[in-house]
């Protein structure tokens, strides 16, 4: 079949590779019919995530049709149109059961390497490096899907593929970012990043009833996308405006009861901190570059909450915690439980309350993933959201 491959920073080709095979009876594969790339995935791509191997295929938001069940799944049968979760749960451990979908205890297995990290490991991830399970990716023809008893999500006919396939991932990582503000009524919602992840945080935020949501980024197209789905959002350039003292000033002088910090670890800037950053990265010293993350904390009205969808990976450098502590902050954060959101979002999409393709961008085919990879990298302001067919 044909597969997105990872050869290295900056190097993604499309290879042929052996078809998947049924390992253990939980399994399923399933017939990709469309996928997308995400922003995470440029994490891989700009060499940010370790323990990536040549060859690795990518790409964990994707959709299809099951050909092949294992005997533990009888929940699927052939034919069945489903969406997949990019985090891999066995449906039964002490996290499982506790509805802590992404951190499930048996998924994984490569756990040492997050323990080394962590302390302990997370959920295994759909192709997002070995210390996430070396599992393969669904960019490609075909995928196969364990614990496929627990995880893909049936589709109801009368859906097409773009109005569903971001449950896979972005709409629930925004719709759980928003969720984790605890939102009361009156309240006020920052979030920095208006990527796709960003767009579903503050549509999120306005739908579990903020009042007042503001939206950071430095991307004209992505900051007018955000005015033209959500009347109400204030949208602050953070190239041109002060993002502190415009906050402060449209919240009574008090600061956002919630900031959502939905850029991760490769956060632009040009402020000390966020240069020094970008050195450090740059020559190896240092794993992340959290300066929005520094931003929402400073930002954030004392007793608020700053809940992180955005990715890190490592030690954060010049961490504000004094703030934190000083401020009274709660932290909320993680790899979305998806397997709790994927239900009601869906049921959410289909009573027309939300319909996510306004994210999408592009529209091109599985051979074109080398190029939009690159597009999608160096141009944020043309490129948003590539969703592929194979
Ligand atoms: P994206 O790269 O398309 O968007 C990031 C946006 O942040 C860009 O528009 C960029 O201009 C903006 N940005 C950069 N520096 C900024 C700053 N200092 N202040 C404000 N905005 C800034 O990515 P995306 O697909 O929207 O994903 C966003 C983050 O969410 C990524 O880190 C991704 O890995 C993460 N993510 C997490 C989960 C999860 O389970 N927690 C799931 C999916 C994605
Ligand atoms: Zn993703």
């Amino acid at each position: 079949m044909k597969a997105v491959c990872w050869f290295g920073k900056h190097d993604v080709r499309v290879e042929n590779v052996p078809d998947p095979q049924i390992l253990n009876s939980r399994d399923a594969i399933i017939k990709i019919t469309t996928t997308a790339i995400c922003g995470s995935d440029l994490h891989l791509y700009n060499g940010y995530i370790p323990t990536m191997e040549a060859g690795d295929i990518l790409g964990h938001e994707f959709m299809g049709e099951v050909v092949e069940t294992g005997a533990g799944v009888t929940n699927l049968k052939k034919g069945d149109r489903v969406v997949v979760p990019f985090t891999i749960s066995c449906g039964a451990c002490f996290f499982c059961e506790r509805a802590l979908w992404s951190l499930c205890d048996n998924s994984n297995p490569k756990p040492e390497m997050l323990e080394t990290l962590e302390g302990y490991s997370g959920s295994a991830l759909f192709g997002y490096s070995h210390m996430y399970g070396g599992f393969a990716g669904g960019q490609a023809e075909y995928v196969r899907v364990p614990f496929a008893d627990v995880g893909p999500l049936k589709i109801p006919d009368g859906l097409e593929d773009e109005q569903v396939l971001f449950l896979s991932d972005i709409f629930p990582t925004g719709y759980m970012a928003a969720e984790n503000c605890n939102i009361q009524q009156g309240d006020s919602v920052a979030v920095w990043g208006a990527g796709p992840v960003g767009q579903f945080a503050v549509k999120s935020a306005f739908l579990l009833g903020a009042e007042k949501v503001f939206v950071i980024d430095h991307i004209p197209e992505r900051l007018e996308l955000a005015e033209r789905e959500n009347p109400n959002v204030i949208t602050i350039n953070f190239d041109t405006e002060e993002v502190y003292e415009k906050l402060r000033d449209l919240t009574g002088g008090r600061g956002p009861d919630s900031c959502i910090d939905a850029v991760g670890l490769e956060a632009h800037g040009t402020s000390p901190d966020a240069i020094l950053d970008r050195v450090k990265a740059a020559v190896y010293l240092a794993t992340d570059r959290p300066h929005a993350l520094r931003q929402a904390i400073f930002c954030c009205r004392k007793g608020g909450t700053v809940s992180v969808p955005g990715v890190y990976g490592g030690f954060l450098d010049k961490f504000n915690f004094g703030a934190a502590f000083g401020k009274g902050l709660t932290f909320k954060m993680g790899q979305t439980h998806m397997h709790k959101y994927m239900p009601p979002l869906l049921e959410a999409i289909q009573e027309g309350k939300i319909d996510p393709t306004f994210v999408i961008s592009h529209r091109l085919n599985l051979d074109e993933a080398p190029d939009a990879y690159k597009n999608f990298n160096e141009d944020k302001n043309t490129w948003r959201k590539v969703v592929l067919k194979p």
